[in-house]
């Protein structure tokens, strides 16, 4: 049996050049052809991560039942920076696709689970977090090995203000503040941004697009504790769904259990994961 309690890597050192040597093989763009997924016990016993074969039986051992279906090749967008005296970023909580894809959402940071890395890992799962800088605290080294493994990081803001009625001076240290948070972190300057409990006003989006913001982005359906709810539209998910995981809080399942139910579940409805930023301009 896998240790699964085993965290992420090693010693220090080995978990910088662990994430060295993955981002140096998604910049390279050879994400694809050089296979990240290993066992965890021969990670251990190596100290450093080293690709091998396609491992095609990870998904039972994240308890599902058959492999994720790979979602459809979708050209990368550019990464252009928004002028800022450009119209307002769109705000979206779904994308026009008939793909058959959702979209799986993190926010805040407060949850930082090493075996939440190995599945994201193991299963190839895109995923995006939306980070608020007070909320990661001295956690960014949870979302740098997250990040080396394929996740997206965006924008949270810096301290998770309800939004509206702040003045435009206040939303842009916000949006902007954590702009440069994450610029510095990890070296990109993120494209989307969540405004904190999914509300804002006309302020709020010309602050976001001052930042360099290229979209805003809420949900359509959020995985509770007690179950999916919806913002609207239609009672079941279908493609395009932007999905928050959550609860931010939860003293139940760990954020990894309610993400594999929440696989299972659009396994079920013939949905699979793809990556929000590949989709959206
Ligand atoms: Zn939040």
């Amino acid at each position: 049996m896998r240790r699964l309690g085993q965290p992420a890597g090693g010693p220090l050192r080995a978990r910088t050049a662990a994430a060295a040597l993955a981002a140096a093989l998604l910049l390279a763009g050879c994400a694809q052809s050089v296979d990240p997924i290993e066992r965890l016990g021969k990670r251990a016993a190596q100290g450093a991560r080293q690709p091998t074969p396609a491992d095609g039986a990870a998904y039972r051992r994240w308890g599902l039942t058959a492999p994720l279906d790979t979602p459809p090749s979708h050209p990368a967008r550019p990464l252009g920076t928004r002028r800022t005296d450009a119209a307002p970023p769109p705000v979206v909580d779904r994308v026009g696709t008939s793909d058959r894809v959702v979209f799986l959402t993190y926010d805040d940071g407060a949850e930082r689970d090493p075996r939440f890395v190995d599945m994201v890992r193991e299963l190839r799962l895109p995923v995006s977090f939306f980070l608020t800088d007070s909320v990661v605290g001295p956690g960014y080294g949870h979302f740098a090995r997250l990040r080396a493994v394929g996740a997206a990081i965006e924008n949270h803001t810096l301290d998770h203000p309800a939004l509206p009625g702040l003045p435009y001076a206040g939303q842009r240290a916000e949006i902007c503040g954590q702009q440069d948070r994450l610029a510095s972190r990890f070296g990109v300057r993120p494209r989307l941004f969540r405004p904190p409990y999914g509300t804002y006003d006309a302020t709020t989006l010309r602050a976001a697009g001052g930042c360099g913001i290229s979209t805003v982005v809420l949900w359509r359906a959020a995985l509770e504790s007690d179950g999916i709810v919806y913002r609207g539209g239609a009672h079941r998910l279908g493609p395009g769904d932007i999905v928050l995981v959550g609860p931010d809080e939860a003293a139940g399942p760990t954020l990894t259990q309610r993400t594999i139910r929440l696989l299972r579940h659009l396994q079920r409805e013939g949905l699979t994961v793809a990556r929000l930023e590949d989709y959206l301009a």
